[in-house]
């Protein structure tokens, strides 16, 4: 298989597309601390985060383009001469999937397309690790591995499983070093408020606070494998330097529903969740899926990655640092 192995990290150069993203933000972090010189891609003319980003990493380098536009991936690939890169890129809200089909598959679906014409276009040995998710198992029984029927049950769903299909079939078509990270909820204080724990943790700081009086929520028992993103980066990570292509599920292994996720929170705040949740049926989705848990082994197996932090320790981490924000 083409590309450089896990020994010669040192001074290879990576680009990360979605860096303003949560994933994105945490992996240019970590491979800079490994090495690794990154390069980061931001669409549109002044992205608001770039500062921020800089900020954090100082020695980011940032170019524009976008997954939408092809040429501007081939010249971002030809500017920047990658070994590696991170497909983070994509529109990520679920809900937002039903409101916005077409667009969703062309940035979450085809985006990854283009890049793999671009690379095969500039450099067929450049190793791509792309995002993944366990949205693609859909309604598929947990727990869910890399041998689990895929059952999409969104727009959102079905663009990831499209990006997924198509890494393997390049991968098994050309030869090319292309992964995916099958990858689990993950969450941290950079995960956007749309997100339903980040929307929990913030809206009852609100209501401690005396700033809101309700938190409205559709479905409260779809039940969800959530882990900590600085964890899933590493694994993006370490697929990229494993010795061969794959697919590889990232998860705790444990699932917990909504309502279990907003029970703890309103205890840690000592207010009764009866007197500030709304139940909002317009919040409910067209489809949903009802149970997510991820089986982690063949990722613990090969490369040696586990999660760090659980259910438990990563809402306090949240509701810690939304009140934080606030008090
Ligand atoms: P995120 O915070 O929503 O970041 C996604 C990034 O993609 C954003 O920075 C966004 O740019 C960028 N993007 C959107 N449209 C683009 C386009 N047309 N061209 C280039 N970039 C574009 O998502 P995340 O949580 O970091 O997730 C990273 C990846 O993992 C995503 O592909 C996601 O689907 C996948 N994933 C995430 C989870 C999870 O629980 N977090 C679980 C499974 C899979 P702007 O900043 O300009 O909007």
């Amino acid at each position: 298989m083409g590309g450089p192995g896990p020994d010669t990290v040192r001074d290879m150069r990576a680009l990360i597309t979605g860096i303003a993203g949560q994933d994105g933000s945490y992996l240019a972090g970590q491979l800079a601390m490994a090495g690794y010189e990154v390069y980061g891609m931001l669409r549109g003319q002044r992205h608001p985060k770039a500062e921020w980003l800089q900020e954090l990493v100082p020695e980011l380098h940032l170019v524009q383009g976008d997954l939408l536009d092809q040429s501007s991936l081939i010249n971002v690939l030809k500017e920047t001469e990658p070994q590696v890169i991170f497909n983070l890129g994509a529109l990520t809200y679920v809900g937002m999937s039903w409101q916005q089909p077409a667009l969703m598959t062309e940035v979450t679906g085809l985006g990854v397309l283009r890049l793999l014409e671009a690379i095969r276009m500039i450099n067929p040995d450049i190793r791509l690790v792309h995002a993944s998710s366990s949205e693609q198992f859909g309604s598929s029984a947990p727990p869910q591995d890399e041998t689990t029927r895929f059952w999409p049950r969104s727009p959102y769903g079905v663009a990831k499983l499209m990006a997924h299909h198509t890494v393997v079939n390049y991968r098994e078509s050309y030869g090319m070093f292309a992964s995916t990270a099958i990858m689990f909820n993950h969450t941290s204080p950079r995960r956007g408020l749309e997100f339903v724990e980040r929307k929990i943790t913030n809206t009852v700081a609100w209501i401690h606070a005396g700033r809101h009086t309700q938190l409205r929520l559709g479905n409260l028992d779809s039940y969800r494998d959530w882990g900590w993103a600085p964890d899933y980066v590493k694994g993006l990570r370490l697929i990229a330097e494993h010795s061969d292509p794959d697919d590889f599920v990232l998860a705790t292994g444990e699932m917990h529903s909504v309502r279990e996720l907003v029970q703890k929170v309103f205890d840690w705040h000592k207010l009764p969740v009866e007197q500030f949740l709304v139940h909002d049926p317009a919040l409910e989705r067209p489809a949903d899926v009802e149970a997510l848990c991820g089986n982690y082994g063949k990722a613990e197996r090969l490369l040696g990655w586990q999660p760090t932090l659980r259910f438990e320790q990563i809402v306090e981490e949240l509701t810690v640092h939304d009140w934080q924000v606030l008090a």
